[in-house]
């Protein structure tokens, strides 16, 4: 970390230091890269195996740092992912590898925009952002329909960007408002539990994601059924959505994972003990991300697995089932609106916490 720093202050101490910002797109490939700045493939070769598939997949727009001394390659920053670059050093004619972590600069801003034509057009004409509407509607989709957003409506946000070289690549929303003529919305991000909470304490979204994917259509629903396999009357105790293999799966609820593996029947699976005696199943995974064990805390919206088509399964769908107090129920009547309403002791601290965070930004709760 204080070799990126050192670096990246001597050029504008020594005039022979030259540094490029460019976009990774102009080399497409690893092995380009290291042509068109002559650099040895040994540094491929030598690199981990776990590495050798990182520098495969390099995201085409990403920005890397180049450093030239007198047009002789210094140093060279790769993006990896959001959280990890490759470094590469070349030192008395040698080069060195290594992994380190991205330094973002994270700053405060804040916009305030009247929607005249629709949420994106207007929140982008205001920020250049256009991952702020997306994040936006996740906070409020349980409560505002967006469609139907009255004339005049005023939506405020706060929040974090996170740069790097002058590049926003993320941002964090503290809080956001949705204000017109009927209502007024307050979120803020609790920094307890990462969950957005209105200024009396209740979640703006459910307990449960409608559906734990983005599917196609559902091909067979809870209740009794003709089963398409085993070709006997059977209790489907769940609801089978379609999509392609290898759709994301999310967790529906905050939780922790309490079985990851093959279950007779239902093949590759997850199962989630939640609050409140609930337990959801999600079943034929192709597979699992990285990550995914048992005893893992996940959050709502956590990838817990890839559709599939493993155990006995007539064809690339999710089997989501949904247990309250030791029994299956429907998934598709489950209240997914349920909110959460902080109490007690997380009340009192996240209460304290909107306070100051109000004052600090000028921000009156009614
Ligand atoms: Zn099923």
């Amino acid at each position: 970390m204080k070799k990126f720093f050192i670096l990246l202050f001597i050029p504008f101490i020594l005039f022979a230091y030259k540094v490029d910002i460019q976009k990774w797109k102009s080399y497409k490939t690893f092995y380009n890269f290291l042509k068109q700045n002559n650099l040895p493939l040994s540094i491929y070769y030598n690199l981990p195996i776990n590495l050798k598939r990182y520098v495969r997949f390099i995201p085409q727009n990403e920005t890397i740092f180049l450093l030239k001394e007198n047009n002789d390659f210094k140093e060279a920053l790769i993006p990896i992912n959001s959280e990890k670059q490759l470094q590469i050093i070349k030192t008395d004619n040698k080069y060195n590898t290594k992994i380190i972590p991205i330094i973002y600069n994270e700053e405060r801003k804040e916009v305030q925009v009247t929607i005249d034509n629709y949420l994106s057009y207007d929140l982008y004409k205001a920020t250049h952002l256009s991952i702020l509407t997306n994040k936006i509607i996740d906070i409020f989709n349980d409560r505002v329909n967006f469609r139907t957003l009255p004339k005049g409506t005023t939506i405020t946000v706060v929040y974090n960007a996170k740069k790097r070289f002058s590049e926003i690549k993320d941002v964090k929303i503290l809080y956001a408002q949705i204000k017109n003529n009927f209502y007024t919305i307050n979120a803020f991000l609790n920094p307890y539990d990462g969950r957005y909470y209105d200024e009396k304490g209740k979640s703006l979204k459910g307990m449960f994601l409608k559906a734990p994917l983005r599917y196609k259509r559902i091909s067979s629903k809870f209740g009794m059924r003709f089963h398409p396999i085993l070709h006997k009357w059977r209790m489907h105790d769940g609801v089978d959505f379609v999509n392609k293999i290898g759709t994301p799966i999310h967790a529906v609820a905050d939780g922790k994972i309490i079985y990851k593996g093959w279950i007779r029947g239902y093949g590759r699976s997850v199962k989630i003990r939640h609050k409140n005696g609930y337990i959801t199943l999600y079943a034929h995974l192709h597979g699992w991300p990285r990550g995914i064990y048992v005893g893992k805390w996940v959050k709502q919206g956590t990838v817990i697995g890839y559709l599939g088509n493993s155990g006995l399964s007539t064809g690339p769908h999710l089997h989501f089932g949904v247990m309250h107090n030791g029994k299956w129920i429907n998934p598709l009547k489950l209240k997914h609106n349920v909110k959460i309403t902080l109490y007690g002791k997380q009340r009192k601290k996240f209460l304290a916490y909107i306070n100051k965070f109000s004052k600090e930004n000028n921000i009156a709760l009614k």
